[in-house]
């Protein structure tokens, strides 16, 4: 990367704080130096690489708080990443990651991912040899005996409040950035049903006890509402999925500061079930909860809970015309959410959940400059996220679907 400052101009810049109209983004290496109008941005810079954006509207980075590189579901497609040896394992994340990167989303957080590949994908693409997104991490999710996801690398089994210290100090140890456990059934274990209670308290109390303490985040997988309720009252800090919310579990949520990460997708993507092979058992259970997934979804909504976006399916995964983030995100708008709030959800409400909103989030000054341009505006719909055809990462640009920038 060479020290000439770079411009970004003919855009107009979209975040969750402000809108400016043709504006001029200041990037001097790897963060935003200035944002303004034009005319106020350009006067400060002497020398500088200008990049014409076409009218573009240039918003930051998404950020999908729900994924995993090494997801193997029940069937055929999921057997094969299963099956990988540790090295193929890595070089498939490494493919994600980078189509990932691809499509706009700058940062994941990933909810379990398999033998711990994750934090050498981490440093791989933190040290530029892997082309891929900021990662946080909760390295293997914690899971009772049995639990939902027990079958896989990802996932630790425990019991015990002893047990589940153990199994989140383990994570920490390794670098996890958060902790994930599964506090009830879910949509792909056979034998378990999406409301069986997985946890004991004292279980739930040890692993979100042990993560505060070492200045670690807790979400649970989770989905129905007496479960969520008990763990909202110890202190989580975040739910997936929420299957099965009543008004009394998101107003304790909203109450509380617990975030939705709704996965909304993962009740309607039987294109991408027959796509791996999913067997029928699983898609009639995913497929029958999505009407009372989208209930708790509204109910989540006129409580006020906090909403982000996670898409659970590989976040590039061709998906509906697009891409699996951004139809997410599509659907939380379209479902009440509305453009405003989407991007919200998408950007700075996860950069505040991972502590993370002096580098990430929006577009100001002294943030890292990973920002996404589009043709259509975001803020008119959110459709438009399916336009973006330009991305940068760290002052980088990673895609460009036209010919270069103008140097000046
Ligand atoms: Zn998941």
């Amino acid at each position: 990367m060479s020290d000439t400052p770079v411009v970004l101009v003919n855009c107009t810049v979209a975040d969750s704080l402000r809108r400016v109209p043709d504006a001029a983004v200041l990037i001097r290496g790897e963060r935003i130096a200035a944002v303004g109008p034009r005319e106020e941005v350009i006067p400060q810079v002497d020398a500088a690489t200008l990049v014409d954006l076409d009218g573009a509207h240039l918003t930051p980075g998404l950020v999908n708080m729900h994924t995993h590189f090494s997801l193997s579901l029940p069937g055929a497609g999921g057997e094969r990443v299963a099956s990988f040896t540790p090295h193929e394992l890595a070089l498939y994340m490494a493919d994600g990651a980078r189509r990932t990167l691809q499509c706009g989303v700058t940062a994941v957080r990933c909810v379990a991912e398999k033998d711990h590949a994750d934090f050498a994908l981490r440093r791989a693409v933190d040290a530029g040899r892997v082309s891929g997104p900021r990662i946080y991490t909760a390295g293997r999710a914690l899971v009772c005996t049995g639990g939902h996801g027990h079958e896989g690398s990802d996932t630790l089994e425990c019991d015990g409040a002893d047990d589940f210290r153990r199994g989140a100090r383990t994570q920490i140890k390794m670098g996890a950035d958060l902790i994930k456990v599964m506090i009830s059934g879910g949509i792909a274990g056979r034998h378990e049903r999406i409301d069986t209670p997985q946890l004991f308290a004292d279980e739930m109390a040890a692993v979100i006890g042990t993560a505060h303490a070492w200045g670690r985040k807790v979400t649970a997988h989770a989905g129905p509402a007496a479960v969520i309720a008990q763990a909202v009252e110890l202190g989580l800090d975040c739910v997936e999925h929420g299957y099965q919310l009543t008004p009394e579990v998101a107003a304790a949520m909203a109450a509380r500061g617990t975030a939705l990460v709704p996965t909304l997708l993962v009740t309607r993507c039987k294109e991408f079930f027959d796509e791996l092979g999913v067997p029928e058992w699983m898609q009639c259970r995913s497929l029958g909860a999505g009407p009372r997934h989208l209930e708790s979804f509204a109910m989540a909504l006129a409580a006020g809970v906090e909403v982000l976006l996670g898409s659970d399916m590989p976040p590039f995964w061709s998906f509906e015309g697009t891409n699996a983030t951004v139809r997410e995100l599509e659907y939380l708008s379209e479902y009440g959410l509305g453009p405003a709030r989407a991007l919200y959800a998408a950007t700075l409400g996860p950069a505040r959940w991972l502590g993370a909103e002096a580098d990430l989030g929006t577009v100001e000054a002294g943030r890292y400059a990973d920002l996404i341009a589009m043709d259509a505006d975001p803020l008119a719909a959110t459709s438009a996220f399916r336009t973006i055809r330009w991305v940068m990462k760290g002052g980088r640009v990673v895609r460009d679907d036209r010919a270069g920038g103008e140097r000046v």
